[in-house]
This record gives C-alpha cells, structure tokens and sequence, in this order.
C-alpha cells in the first residue's frame, strides 16, 4: 500500500517523508523536488516552473500530473511509493486518484497536525539552515500556507471523509513524530 504525506509548510513533512521512505523501502515521490530538479534544468520548462515556485504559487496542473504520471509509470507494481506533496487541490487529486486506480495502486494518508503559528516558527528556523530561495521570503512562504488551507485541507478533509487518513500529532521532536507516524501505520 502507498502512503500520501500531508502536512502544512513546516510540520516536518519532508524529513519525516525521507526518514520512513529509507527505513521501510518506500519509492519517494517528492513533488517540490522534482519540480526544482526541472526548474534547474536550463528549458524553456525550467524558466516557466521557476516563476511559479519562486512566486510560492502552483504550479500547472498539466506540467505537475505528467512527472507525476511519468514517474508512477517507471515504478515497478510491488514497488510501493510515499508521494510528498501531491494531491495539492481537488483537480490534483481526481488525476491522482485516477493514475493510481488505473495502475492497481492502493494508499493511504498521513496528515502531520501543525497549527500556522508554530508552523511560521519552524520556517523561519528551516529558512536559515537550508537556505532555500521560497522560504527565506516570509511573503512567499505565507502565500504557501494559505494554499495550503485554501486548498490542500479540502483534499484531506476528503480524503478523511473516505476513511483514509491517519492522523498524527505534529509538535515535538523529531524522534518523537517519527515514533507517532510509525505506530499509526503499524510498524
Ligand atoms: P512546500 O510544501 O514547503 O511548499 P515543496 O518543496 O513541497 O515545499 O514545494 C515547493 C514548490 O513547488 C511549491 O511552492 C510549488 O510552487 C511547487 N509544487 C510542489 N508541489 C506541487 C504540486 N503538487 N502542484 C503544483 N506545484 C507544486
């Protein structure tokens, strides 16, 4: 079974994504990063996706769903997949549930639960030791968390609705969400 990570900008989505992809065999499917992989790229693509991302918007569904369907397509079946950052809207998330149906995959959710105000303590701290670009601008960054409760939470809430997320506490260390994740998915 597949697993979707949710998690508002900071909650530690990403590390914790890496951490239990490595340790339980997951393929990481990690949509910013492949999206900045095609914006480094030197394309007229790359120069049309570097506007969105530095701008913190989405960006288009077309460009997102084709790596998105390129890659579970290059994913052998008994492969399972954690995907990072897809379904972001409800357009994403009708073509994401469709690739995965059409290509027998099942999976389900897990939402890291983080409220906007330690969330915006974290970025700021994320901000300085990673150095990069979308998150040193606090406008940026604001503009990201509002998509996300804009958009990304009516995914979740439909997603909830059909019984599929788990839901984990995100404040804490590291250790101790990582630990709260894995008991939820029953490792
Ligand atoms: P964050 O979750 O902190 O915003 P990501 O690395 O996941 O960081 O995403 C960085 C940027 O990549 C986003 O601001 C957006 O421009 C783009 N992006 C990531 N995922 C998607 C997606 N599913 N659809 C459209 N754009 C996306």
């Amino acid at each position: 079974m597949d697993l979707v990570f949710f998690g508002i900008q900071g909650s530690g989505k990403g590390t914790q994504a890496k951490r239990l992809a490595e340790e339980l065999g997951y393929y990481i499917f990690e949509a910013g990063g492949e999206l900045r992989k095609i914006r480094e790229s030197g394309t007229e693509l790359g120069e049309l996706v570097k506007k969105y991302i530095d701008n913190g918007e989405l960006v288009p569904f077309e460009i997102i769903m084709e790596v998105v369907n390129e890659a579970v397509a290059n994913v052998p079946d008994d492969q399972k997949i954690l995907f990072d950052g897809i379904p972001r809207d409800e357009d994403q998330m009708m073509a994401f549930d469709k690739i995965l149906a059409d290509s027998g995959r099942e999976f389900r959710c897990v939402h890291i639960l983080l409220d906007k105000d330690d969330a915006v303590e974290r970025i700021k701290g994320r901000a300085e030791i990673e150095g990069r670009a979308d998150d040193a601008d606090q406008e940026k960054v604001l503009r990201r968390m509002d998509l996300f409760f804009e958009k990304t939470m009516r995914v979740i809430e439909k997603y909830m609705a059909e019984g599929k997320v788990l839901e984990v506490d995100g404040k804490g260390s590291v250790e101790e969400i990582y630990g709260r994740i894995k008991r939820e998915i029953g490792n």
